[in-house]
């Protein structure tokens, strides 16, 4: 409970995925609305917070970022141990980022609760010339591993709200099952253990 009697849902948000996909843009977008399009080197980790009202609820976001390079994945995984959602992102303009996404998901396994919840985040939706990953790519591989999946762009801001009033609602309402347009694709999420092969769900 809060000073006003409502209840605060406390979420711990880990960004994970390869460098230059965009998670430090996206936490600076969703925290403080703003956009650089200079490259910030994270080193380790950084941590900042937003809060949201989810079906009058409230929600705050601890969001941790973390750096996507070899150098500090090592202390990835100390992020992950008592988090509540990841958000595994990727840029749709590198496919190599999106083939790396397994490897991201292996580290889940290994590293985060089995009650985490996931989100695959397709980042620099507004690059559509220099699009790599088909939509329908991405949807169909975050539907075989049992993902929550949106395309996002730090840049203009698109779907970035979305995303997380979408991972509040899986908390506050449970799962989320309908498509609102094409690139807001939400698969699964239930109370169920999860799928032997599934990462998280
Ligand atoms: P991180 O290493 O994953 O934290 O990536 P950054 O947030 O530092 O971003 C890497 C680069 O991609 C920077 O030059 C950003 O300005 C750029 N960038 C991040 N998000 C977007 C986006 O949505 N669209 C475009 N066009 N560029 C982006
Ligand atoms: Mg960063």
């Amino acid at each position: 409970m809060n000073n006003n009697g409502t209840t605060q849902i406390k979420l711990k948000v880990v960004l994970i995925g390869d460098a230059a996909v965009g998670k430090t843009s996206l936490s600076v977008r969703f925290t403080e609305d703003k956009f650089g399009d200079n490259y910030r080197y994270t080193i380790g980790g950084s941590y900042c917070t937003r809060s949201l009202y989810v079906a009058n609820k409230k929600i705050m976001f601890q969001i941790w970022d973390t750096a996507g390079t070899e150098r500090f994945k090592s202390i990835v995984p100390f992020y992950l141990r008592d988090a509540d959602v990841a958000i595994v992102a990727y840029d749709i303009t590198e496919r190599n980022t999106f083939e790396n996404i397994k490897q991201w998901l292996r580290l889940l396994q290994e590293s985060a609760p089995e009650t985490i919840k996931c989100a695959l985040v397709g980042n620099k939706s507004d690059l559509l010339e220099k699009r790599q990953v088909t939509t329908q790519e991405a949807h169909t591989f975050a539907d075989e591993h049992g993902l929550y999946f949106l395309e996002t762009s730090a840049k203009t801001g698109q779907n970035i709200q979305q995303l997380f009033m979408d991972i509040g609602s899986i908390f506050v309402e449970g799962p989320l099952k309908q498509n609102r347009n094409s690139s807001v694709i939400t698969v699964t999420e239930s109370s169920d253990p999860p799928e032997a092969g599934k990462c998280c769900r």
